[in-house]
């Protein structure tokens, strides 16, 4: 039997089905879906995306068995449209779509009006006893044909300006002018007349071919361009950009026209089964009266509220269709509900109304923004429409973050001044004056001011001030400098790497484009996109504690995973957000930006700029106190859910004075000249301090720091036993290459614990673990298993090294490697699954080896990435920790992970 190409649908009969897409497309495989739902249709036909592939591989001939098939098929719309193609009575007319099998919008070819011709013209006069519009239409389909089948399909290249659309339209344009017309709609029968005979003139001058006057001509030559269109440039950008094979192709609908435009009891809309912004189950959408479908979209005429519910105040005073036309109305509502119950899903749909008779053109699933997906999938539930798993895999880990951030309102930006773009760091919008020191943004925000921290680059030091701040932008830095990481941590509005921002700490102006901006001025970012923007935008708030239906989403996407999820948190206060979010424990406490409080921070530069051990210890004793207070903060706030605390890792120099201010205080506070302490700040400054002496090698060198820290850790343990609260501190080294390395830490961090035991009579549990962030770690873990309960990757550390790429200057670059396709995504953001992956999976692999029960999760920004927390899924790990503000995402991500396995 020969193949099946063309697969028809009308009144009440299709061949094809909704599971076709990938045959069928999105468009034809949902127009078949109705017509078996005896949802009225105009009847029509599908050319599948097969005939798409044949065609390209076959030097663009079609198989042969094509032409019959599309003849059958044309016979049965006009049984079922009581009307002949190609007719002088009563004629039928067709349009012509594409219909890729995901919805590629407005990046191929339609035409519409197909078979009008010099025969057909007065049948159509007849049957719509309307000149006016049947000349209209003819216009129409000249413009189309000519642009799309003539022009483009024909792989023409006209010059800027010179394309036969414009050609034609500035015939049109001429017609008007001369006679003072404003709108198309005062043109008369005569002078559409006239402009078809000049269209078809210009067209063959321009193109040196006849426009077709030959019905079958006209639908061959539409379906060809469709086809053609598939390979159009806008067409291929898309795929690019969308992940779209090329090899899927599109399908070709031919269906029969019905026209809104056929006078006041006509109208065309668009609709959305649920308000797609809010995810209210009101029906919503607009309608135009006299009017084709592409006038709603093309926003030439402002479109009217499809229902009163849906009124708001601008829309008031404008007729609804509701009121208009109450009986199609509540027909389409009928249909509404009808396509949500069989898709179980909201749904986008379009409509025409031909002189009162109603038609559904098209439905498919409804894109919808965080908010809204999250109602409506819990609402659906409710409904008993879908499953509890199917409500979570409807949510995309990302839409949950728009509920935990304000944003910055959609609708206001189109028409900012956008400044410059950089790294969409922190997401979430905010709306605040610039300041250029922290010092300043503490003043300001204690004056009670709302503030935008703008900096090169943070540092530590600035950290207060990053507090103090709506939101954090940078000029340099990327997705994991110290101004990320610190405000995802916060879950705060940042933008970094925004390298067209030239701040003068001198003028205190900041020159951006053309424009200079001083300190004081309002700006508003986009944390989400990474847009900085002129002026004050407006933002929408929402609370997920008071959204019934985020908590419900967010207790079933527990259920469902399997992957633990925790968080990456320094103090008591991100240990009780990330809670209330759903962390399971902490995955990385990291204890240095515990130093940076002004009482600490003297001590801590103290312990550094010491030269022998004993002045060290001493300082140290000073510090003792804070981070047990500090650890006992945390654990309590966990209640005995496991707290992973990484001993001392940056670089110390990170932690001392620079300005020469700072340093004559601190000299007077140690008793010594400010020479002699400058000359120690000298020996301590290291050439490439991430590859330095930071991480495990300090508490090699230094194992006093190591033995204060274990002791904080332990004496905080033993408190919360004594006072019967549950605790499991894991005790993280960083850094580790080496097993030595890990064992030489090892025995002091036991020695404390047995100490303190000890000394304060009492036991409790801990685990001593590692952090997997050198490559050495990652291929020796066989070894270093048999010192480490745990294994947590530190992928920031991993990626920096398994690349050899600088995290904190990676943004020179990684822009230009991610144009050219040498990176298909920052390395720092998702992991890099064949290499960086590849060194997870064999230090999993090694470690659990030689110990089955060991511990493995990942702490590096990588683990509130959503494709990341899958691949921590597929490997087995135990879990992930991310910043608090992510972990509904990581939650959302890990069900996903678990559900589509
Ligand atoms: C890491 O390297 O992935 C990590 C978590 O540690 P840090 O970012 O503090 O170096
Ligand atoms: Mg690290």
């Amino acid at each position: 039997m020969a193949k099946k190409y063309v697969y028809f649908f009308g009144e009440g009969k299709a061949e094809g089905k909704a599971e076709m897409k990938n045959l069928l497309g999105g468009k034809g495989a949902n127009l078949a879906e109705m017509v078996s739902l005896k949802i009225p249709v105009p009847a029509g036909f599908t050319i599948t995306t097969e005939v798409c592939t044949v065609y390209y591989q076959n030097k663009k001939k079609y198989p042969k068995e094509l032409k019959s098939q599309v003849e059958t098929a044309l016979k049965k719309v006009e049984a079922v449209m009581k009307a002949n193609f190609g007719a002088t009575q009563n004629p039928l007319l067709f349009s012509v779509r594409s219909g890729a099998r995901q919805s590629m919008p407005g990046m191929m070819e339609t035409v519409l009006n197909v078979g009008l011709t010099t025969q057909t013209i007065p049948g159509m006069i007849e049957k719509t006893k309307n000149e006016r519009f049947v000349y209209d239409a003819y216009r129409r389909l000249i413009t189309m044909y000519a642009d799309v089948v003539m022009e483009k399909a024909a792989g023409i290249e006209p010059e800027e300006g010179k394309g036969i659309r414009q050609q034609l339209e500035h015939i049109l344009e001429h017609v008007k002018e001369q006679h003072g017309f404003q709108q198309d709609t005062e043109l008369s029968v005569d002078d559409l007349k006239s402009i078809c005979g000049q269209y078809k003139e210009k067209i063959k001058e321009v193109l040196g071919k006849e426009f077709p006057d030959q019905h079958s001509e006209q639908v061959w030559g539409a379906i060809g361009a469709v086809f053609q269109s598939w390979m159009g440039r806008r067409a291929v950008a898309y795929r690019k950009i969308e992940g779209i094979p090329y090899e899927w192709g599109t399908a070709v609908n031919v269906q029969s026209m019905v026209f809104g435009n056929m006078g006041d009891t006509s109208a065309t809309g668009v609709a959305f089964t649920r308000n797609p912004s809010t995810g209210d189950s009101n029906f919503y959408g607009e309608w135009l009266v006299n009017a084709q479908g592409e006038d709603v979209v093309a926003g030439i005429r402002t479109p009217l509220p499809i229902n009163i519910s849906t009124k708001t105040e601008v829309t008031l005073s404008m007729k609804s269709l509701e009121e208009a036309m109450p009986d199609t109305y509540k027909a389409l509502d009928g249909i509404r509900r009808r396509l949500e119950k069989h898709y179980r899903d909201m749904q986008d749909i379009e409509f025409t109304i031909q002189e009162g008779r109603l038609w559904m053109l098209q439905t498919r699933s409804g894109k919808r923004n965080g908010p809204a997906a999250v109602k409506i999938a819990a609402d659906m539930v409710r409904e008993k429409l879908i499953k509890k798993e199917e409500a979570v895999l409807r949510i995309k880990p990302n839409q949950i973050d728009e509920l935990l951030h304000p944003m910055v309102d959609p609708r206001a930006e189109p028409g900012a001044v956008k400044l410059a773009t950089g790294l969409p760091a922190g997401p979430g919008g905010a709306v605040g004056k610039i300041v250029l020191t922290a010092n300043e943004a503490e003043a300001a925000a204690k004056r009670g001011e709302k503030v935008i921290l703008v900096r090169n680059e943070t540092s530590p030091e600035d950290v207060h001030g990053m507090h103090a701040a709506q939101a954090i932008l940078t000029a340099k830095g990327g997705m994991t400098s110290h101004a990320a990481l610190v405000a995802r941590g916060w879950g705060k509005c940042c933008i970094v790497g925004c390298s067209a921002l030239q701040i003068d700490m001198g003028t205190k102006m900041i020159k951006v484009g053309g424009r200079t901006l001083r300190e004081g001025d309002t700006i508003t970012l986009n944390g989400s996109k990474g847009a900085v923007y002129q002026g004050a935008l407006s933002l929408a708030i929402m609370d997920p504690e008071q959204n019934e239906d985020y908590k419900a989403v967010m207790k079933w996407a527990k259920e469902f995973k399997k992957l633990g999820v925790r968080t990456n948190g320094d103090r008591p206060e991100d240990a009780d957000v990330a809670r209330k979010f759903g962390a399971e424990g902490i995955g990385l406490c990291r204890t240095e930006h515990m130093f940076f409080d002004p009482q600490r921070i003297k001590a801590m530069r103290e312990m550094i700029v010491a030269e022998k051990q004993e002045d060290r210890r001493r300082a140290l004793a000073k510090l003792l106190p804070f981070q047990q207070a500090d650890f006992y903060g945390i654990l309590k706030s966990m209640e005995g859910l496991p707290v992973t605390i990484r001993l001392l890792d940056p670089p110390l120099h990170e932690f001392l004075p620079h300005a020469d201010q700072q340093i004559q205080e601190l000299a007077q506070e140690l008793g010594v000249t400010a020479e002699r302490l400058k000359a120690r700040i000298h020996q301590l400054h290291e050439l490439n301090p991430m590859l330095g002496h930071r991480g495990c090698r300090l508490g090699i060198t230094y194992p006093e720091i190591t033995e204060m820290q274990a002791r904080a850790i332990f004496q905080a343990a033993a408190q919360l036993t004594k006072e019967k609260v549950k605790v499991l501190p894991e005790v993280m080294v960083p850094l580790v290459g080496t097993k030595k390395e890990l064992d030489h830490q090892k025995v002091l961090i036991e020695q404390i614990a047995k100490a303190v035991m000890q000394e304060q009579n009492i036991k409790f549990n801990y685990l001593i673990g590692t952090m997997i962030e050198v490559p050495r770690a990652a291929v020796t873990a066989d070894k270093i298993a048999e010192s480490a309960q745990f294994f947590s990757f530190g992928t920031n550390d991993l990626t920096q090294m398994t690349f050899g790429f600088s995290r904190d200057d990676i943004n020179s670059f990684l822009p230009d490697y991610i144009d050219q396709k040498i990176l298909p995504e920052d390395p720092f953001q998702t992991i890099d699954v064949a290499g960086v992956g590849e060194l997870i999976q064999i230090a999993i692999k090694k470690g659990r080896g030689v110990n089955k029960q060991l511990k493995v999760g990942i702490c590096g920004e990588h683990g509130g990435d959503p494709s990341t927390v899958n691949f921590c899924h597929r490997i087995g790990m135990n879990y992930v920790s991310c910043s608090p503000y992510r972990v509904p995402i990581a939650i959302i991500a890990a069900a996903h992970a678990a559900l589509k396995k």
